[in-house]
């Protein structure tokens, strides 16, 4: 059951691949219904399975006085009809959501793939890739400068350098899509981008996750902390996609190594989560500055320690 959450220009399917990833698909704005051929957006395609799936299910979410919407999935084939839990950005989210499931007032509408956004090279965020490209061929594949100089991100077509900005659409006419930005955060990896969306979601791969930070694979622990910092200055509203479900092992590792009330309670929230079998994603920037603690490192010399500690945590 994949949840959305709706901004006004566009909406985020979240898609959970392989054990514990995220792959997200944007969509045209909740408020709307889809429109048949309507391009969608997957960041993070780590299975295509998966990916596939959403696009056969396109969201239909009425909107939103209040942003709480309701949200329904049309499967493709045999399938029973699915309700979708629909949520608004973490910091809208004033009261309790509502799911319901009521009747679909059309036939089946599937979405098709109009680009793929890569954060890295790995591949359980570009695994799919070959086979969403042999259903869909020349569609663009966005990945960085660095990884595409290597040609690790197979299919990719578009070399991001850090700030570039790019457009993507859902349809021509009448107009609908996102603006991208682009931000090269080396860390994790040495090519790894983070995407911020209309100036209001930022995927951020495996650089930034809920509670703390991907592994340094390539980069150097001055390299992570200046990325993280650069995201984290981006503002507080911002709503963060971070490409694995690891809340609950980063922040469990975040209240033993120095337990706060906001870290404490952020922690019984993402276990409640999980244990309702729901995504801990997404949070906000304003958020994570009061639980992360690789966001409040005074140093590299401490972030370098923290890192090192939760590596064998
Ligand atoms: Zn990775």
């Amino acid at each position: 059951m994949n949840e959305v959450v709706a901004f006004p220009t566009f909406s985020v399917t979240i898609v959970p691949c392989l054990r514990d990833n995220y792959a997200y698909l944007l969509t045209a704005p909740g408020g709307a219904l889809p429109v048949p051929g309507d391009a969608a957006i997957v960041i993070d395609a780590g299975e295509a399975a998966a990916v596939n799936a959403a696009l056969a299910g396109p969201v239909r979410s009425r909107p939103p006085a209040n942003l709480l919407t309701t949200a329904s999935r049309e499967t493709a084939g045999p399938l029973p009809q699915r309700p979708v839990r629909s949520r608004p950005p973490a910091n809208l989210l004033t009261t309790a959501s509502r799911e319901t499931a009521g009747p679909l007032p059309q036939g089946p509408v599937r979405l098709r793939l109009g680009a793929i956004l890569a954060t890295h090279h790995h591949l359980d965020h570009v695994g799919g890739h070959r086979e969403l490209l042999e259903k869909t061929p020349n569609i663009p594949v966005f990945g960085s400068a660095y990884d595409g100089a290597q040609a690790r991100i197979f299919g990719q077509t578009r070399l991001l350098e850090d700030g570039e900005t790019f457009d993507v659409p859902f349809r021509a006419s009448p107009f609908a899509g996102v603006r991208v930005q682009a931000f090269h955060v080396p860390g994790h990896t040495l090519g790894a981008l983070a995407y911020l969306v209309d100036g209001v979601a930022l995927f951020t791969g495996d650089t930034w996750f809920l509670g703390g930070c991907g592994r340094l694979f390539e980069g150097t622990p001055a390299q992570m902390r200046e990325s993280l910092t650069r995201m984290a200055a981006l503002g507080d509203d911002i709503v963060v996609f971070p490409g694995h479900e690891y809340t609950v092992g980063n922040l469990a590792f975040a209240v033993a190594t120095g337990g706060t009330p906001a870290r404490a309670q952020a922690l019984r929230a993402a276990e409640e989560a999980r244990a309702a079998g729901r995504p801990t994603v997404p949070s906000t920037i304003g958020a994570e500055r009061q639980t992360n603690p690789f966001l409040q490192t005074a140093d590299v010399a401490e972030f370098a320690k923290l890192r090192a500690a939760k590596d064998v945590f």
